[in-house]
């Protein structure tokens, strides 16, 4: 299938729309033929990415919503509004409502773990948990839905700590979701991006930047070097 119409006649669900990554996956799903709703917890950035979405296939209704994705009460109110306007829930859902509250291990207070937690890892359960359930109670379920992790989960990041927890604990709960879910036909997939230039990194100091992009062009280095040498070995 075209992917200009892969995803025609879908209702797709995208948290953290209103800006970055989710807005560019809006876009992106919009100009493939799925209807989204952008969720965010700003409701000015939510009707922002709504006005720059597409519907040039027939039947593409969008609809922009606040949403806190760490509350329950929040996410309950989302599906049942959802449900409401298009009589089904969302087949598609992509969990890219994030935040970072970064500070080195030794002075980092409590809250500031505690609320990267809530929103990173608690609202990416709390939103599969609710769209898995809707899907499931629909009675025809068949569903996706991806999370987004982070490299950081996996390596570790100065003055992440609670931001890396959150991250390596979506790629857990993705793995056990994807498990428990598989048999209602519900792929559950988490993607680990690099840095991406957005609004969440426009905060990462220079200094980190730098560090960053000279390890990544190492390891590009390192992976060419390898290629080369089995080149060589083999030929
Ligand atoms: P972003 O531009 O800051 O977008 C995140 C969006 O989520 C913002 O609109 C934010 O609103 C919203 N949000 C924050 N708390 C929320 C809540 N409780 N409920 C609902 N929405 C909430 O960040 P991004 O870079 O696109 O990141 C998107 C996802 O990708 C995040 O999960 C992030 O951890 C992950 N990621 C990003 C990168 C990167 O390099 N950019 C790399 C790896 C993974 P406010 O702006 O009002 O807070």
């Amino acid at each position: 299938m075209a992917a200009a119409t892969r995803l025609i006649s879908r209702l797709t669900l995208v948290t953290g729309g209103g800006s970055g990554i989710g807005q560019a996956v809006c876009q992106r799903f919009a100009s493939e033929g799925a209807s989204v709703v952008v969720a965010d917890i700003s409701e000015e950035s939510a009707n922002e990415t709504l006005k720059s979405l597409t519907s040039d296939c027939r039947g593409q209704v969008h609809m922009s919503a606040e949403v806190d994705v760490s509350s329950k009460e929040s996410i309950k109110k989302l599906i049942t509004n959802i449900q409401t306007l298009y009589y089904q829930p969302p087949s598609v859902c992509v969990n890219a409502a994030g935040i970072t509250q970064d500070d080195f291990l030794l002075n980092m207070e409590e809250e500031h773990f505690d609320r990267v937690i809530q929103v990173n890892l608690k609202g990416s359960f709390l939103v599969t948990q609710a769209v898995a359930q809707a899907l499931v109670a629909c009675g025809a379920p068949k569903g996706s839905i991806v999370t987004l992790g982070s490299i950081v989960g996996k390596v570790g990041n100065l003055g992440q700590s609670n931001y890396s927890a959150s991250k390596a604990g979506v790629q857990g709960l993705t793995r056990t979701a994807a498990k428990e879910l598989s048999r209602f036909g519900i792929r559950c997939n988490c993607v680990l991006p690099g840095f991406i230039s957005t609004p969440m990194t426009d905060k990462v100091p220079e200094k980190v930047i730098t560090k960053t992009l000279t390890a990544v062009r190492a390891g590009l280095t390192a992976d060419v070097l390898k290629t080369e040498i089995r080149r060589l070995c083999s030929s």
